[in-house]
């Protein structure tokens, strides 16, 4: 079990963020034994870590049928693979040793912060079965990275994300052997880290016991949409994030509040909603996915755009980098004409603040060339309509409901994920299953 390292140099400012934690973290535990008491006996304030190597496993007597791709039971999204993980914090003690266990119930008391004060914070990221027959994890350091800016944001208590990715590694070779079988190549598992206050303190404040766990569930296929995805874009009285909020972190503050818009659109007959913000109806992101817009700019070159990072009111999703850095690479404008291979004009790169009036006029003037949502549960998914103020704008897409670029960008990131190219993203996992 010891997976490819593949960390690039073009790795974010968070990972500076999450290395001062890492070094605080351990700086607070050194000359102190493994239980956070000191050598004369008197109760140290220093914290145990999260440390993966304590694991205690305790394998399911009740091993579940595997069901079959896309499934009505799987499109359920209720099922989840024999074993979670599970760990618990205590702000006197620190990390208690994690466990490894049949998926099952959690108890918490009524009282729980999680349940009041939406102390809570998770990821998503995939297990991927793939056509070598090799498991994989995309880029899952930046997940463990993300999912401890997210717990901090919430008074969350900090650990170390490598030992947090030890333990996501360890269910995933536990469980991916038998959950998603060689003979199902191109299939995946959706992996839902999670952190909760599981405190029982009814006052509000910063909470003394936190639990993690780890679960792996079956989920459907939600990047097959042939007509493209339609968005609908929000109201001007309904805002996801703003600045000095908490939109840049996967808490799940964010996303209960936003299930009304949410079930309004689907009973319209859109997918999602495309999140405005402020006076200059800011394009965000869509949905739980980041959002990019692909045009001609009125200078007559093809721009790749998305909201920047700055402002901190969309999420830094590892798919959005992924397509940033890969169009970067193999899709920037050279010297002019097609690039070579992929019959398509080179594109600029831009990150700005822009207003979906830039759309509509970009639109109005035929320079409007596609547009796609990304993110970890939709992957790419090719937009075909928007709809803002009862006003349609619409997008060419293929038969597999993508435009040029989306199709292109999805292309080389499945054949990463899924094993058809060498790259450094992609994260072997070591299997192992259950010992017989
Ligand atoms: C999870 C999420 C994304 C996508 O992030 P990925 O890391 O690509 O999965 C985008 N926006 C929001 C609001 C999200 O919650």
């Amino acid at each position: 079990m010891a997976p490819h390292a593949e960390t690039t140099s073009s790795e974010l400012a968070l990972e500076g963020m999450v290395h001062n934690i890492e070094k605080t973290a351990s700086s607070l535990t050194n000359g102190h034994t493994s239980n956070g008491v000191v050598a004369n006996g008197f109760k140290s304030p220093t914290l145990v870590e999260l440390d993966a190597s304590l694991l205690e496993i305790t394998y399911t007597t009740n091993p579940r049928p595997v069901p079959a791709p896309n499934c009505a039971e799987v499109k359920a999204q209720k099922t989840c693979t024999d074993h979670m993980v599970t760990c618990v914090w205590t702000s006197s003690y620190g990390w208690h040793a994690p466990q490894l266990r049949p998926y099952g119930p959690l108890t918490l008391m009524p009282t729980a912060s999680c349940l009041h004060y939406a102390t809570e914070c998770f990821e998503g990221m995939k297990l991927y079965r793939g056509y070598d027959g090799a498991l994989r994890l995309f880029r899952p350091n930046l997940n463990a990275n993300r999912m401890l800016l997210s717990a901090t944001r919430i008074a969350l208590p900090a650990f170390n994300p490598s030992q947090l990715l030890s333990l996501i590694v360890k269910l995933c070779a536990t469980d991916g052997p038998k959950w998603l079988p060689p003979s199902r190549p191109g299939s995946f598992l959706y992996i839902r880290p999670t952190l909760i206050a599981s405190d029982s303190a009814l006052g509000v404040q910063k909470p003394s016991e936190a639990t993690l766990f780890i679960i792996l569930s079956c989920f459907p296929t939600l990047d097959q949409k042939p007509a493209g995805m339609r968005l609908l874009a929000s109201r001007e009285d309904m805002v996801r994030a703003w600045p000095g909020g908490f939109g840049y972190a996967k808490v799940g503050a964010n996303y209960g509040p936003t299930l009304i818009c949410q079930a309004d659109a689907r009973q319209r007959g859109f997918d999602q909603i495309l999140w405005l913000f402020g006076e200059g109806a800011e394009v965000t992101e869509a949905g739980a996915s980041n959002f990019f817009v692909v045009w001609r700019s009125k200078e007559g070159r093809v721009e790749v755009v998305t909201a920047p990072l700055e402002g901190r009111i969309i999420l830094d999703g590892v798919t959005r980098r992924s397509v940033l850095q890969i169009v970067r690479e193999r899709l920037a404008a050279g010297s002019g004409g097609l690039l070579g291979g992929t019959g398509l004009e080179g594109v600029r790169v831009v990150e700005r603040t822009y207003g979906i009036c830039e759309i509509v006029e970009a639109s109005r003037e035929g320079r409007l060339l596609e547009a796609f949502v990304c993110g970890t549960a939709f992957f790419v998914c090719g937009v075909s309509e928007i709809e803002w103020k009862g006003e349609s704008i619409r997008m060419p897409v293929g038969s597999d409901g993508c435009g040029d670029y989306s199709r292109l960008i999805k292309g080389w990131l499945k054949g990463i994920m899924y094993g058809k190219e060498r790259h450094e993203w992609g994260y072997i996992v070591e299997e192992e299953g259950i010992p017989a």
